[in-house]
């Protein structure tokens, strides 16, 4: 009989934590979740994390299965080191999490951000297979970018690469981004950004629209995509604006890096041409001659899946084959 050989990926959020044992094809074939309680010391978190996953590991149907390595996303996760940095939503300082968890496994453990987990698996199981070079941004309560050159994710020399959400697009914007600074691009490109640039046309503009029939303070972004849907010309350029000001973004990022293509995940990136037809026309717009008609903007492959966990998951295969 064959051993099967599978990791795990884990997905610490500051409400849940996920995690999944993925075998070789990319398939799930078991896992669990917990609510992180991230006023708690990570410590804890950690054990109960490691008592979950092992009693997860024992009660797998296929008993041939052998446990090869632990891949974990997390917020301000840093690959080279092994730590958590001062996440958001969470009591905790400088955190070695990599440490953590080998006191429980005699595994080899490794973290990254979750936007470069998504842009790994996206990579390994999504729609990147096969590509060298591509952006994978992630459209939720903010934007998380993943830079994949020349087959690797770009860590960068402090191992925090690729936060393409705090790109700035006008330093004289009065959008405050959770950062700190001003005119952020996540402060217009991401859910937030989307019901904020809604809530700001419905108030400078007196026509009809769908939007007027929810209290502004209660409009998302979900919202103004139902409206855009129907038909609806206020919410419809809520998009043209978001897109118009993540393409010129994504030009950016272009010339900078040359990708074959960018695939968009999350929430936001529902929204499909809604969002992604002006944010094109402004990318191409903003690209050098050399640059235009090259780049394929894409919905995620894996966006009904659980991309954090897969991702993960693909993060310690990768390493495992020497790759990351
Ligand atoms: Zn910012």
């Amino acid at each position: 009989m064959t051993v099967k050989e599978v990791t795990v990926g884990i997905d610490i959020g500051g409400t849940n934590t996920v995690f999944g044992f993925i075998d070789e094809r990319g398939d799930e074939i078991g896992g669990g979740h917990f609510p992180t309680y991230a006023d708690e010391p990570p410590e804890q978190l950690i054990r109960r994390l490691a008592d979950a996953i092992k009693s997860g590991f024992m009660s797998l149907e296929d008993d041939q299965c052998q446990l090869t390595g632990i891949g974990i996303g997390a917020p301000n996760a840093n690959f080279h080191t092994g730590t958590v940095e001062h996440p958001p939503n969470f009591d905790w300082e400088v955190v070695n999490v990599v440490d953590l968890m080998k006191r429980h496994f005699d595994l080899p453990v490794v973290i990254t951000n979750d936007a470069n987990a998504a842009a790994l698996g996206e990579m390994l199981y999504g729609g990147a297979g096969g590509m060298k070079d591509f952006i994978q941004i992630t459209l939720g309560t903010g934007l998380g970018s993943g830079l994949v050159v020349d087959g690797r994710i770009v860590f960068g020399h402090d191992g925090f690469a690729g936060e393409m959400g705090h790109l700035t697009v006008d330093p004289k914007s009065d959008r405050r981004c959770g950062c700190g600074k001003y005119g952020c691009l996540e402060t217009w490109a991401s859910a937030t950004g989307v019901a904020r640039t809604a809530r700001q046309l419905l108030e400078e503009r007196s026509d009809d629209s769908l939007m007027r029939l929810t209290p502004r303070n209660e409009l998302t972004s979900k919202g103004v995509f139902l409206a855009a849907e129907k038909g609806d010309a206020l919410a419809r350029e809520v998009f043209e604006i978001t897109g118009s000001v993540l393409g010129m973004k994504l030009a950016d990022a272009v010339m900078m890096l040359s990708p074959e293509a960018i695939f968009f995940f999350g929430g936001l990136a529902r929204a499909g041409s809604l969002l992604l037809d002006p944010a094109r026309r402004s990318m191409e717009a903003n690209l050098l001659p050399i640059f235009r008609g090259k780049v394929r903007l894409e919905v995620s492959r894996l966006q009904d899946r659980n991309v954090a966990v897969l991702g993960a998951a693909a993060l310690i295969q990768s390493t495992l084959r020497g790759n990351a």
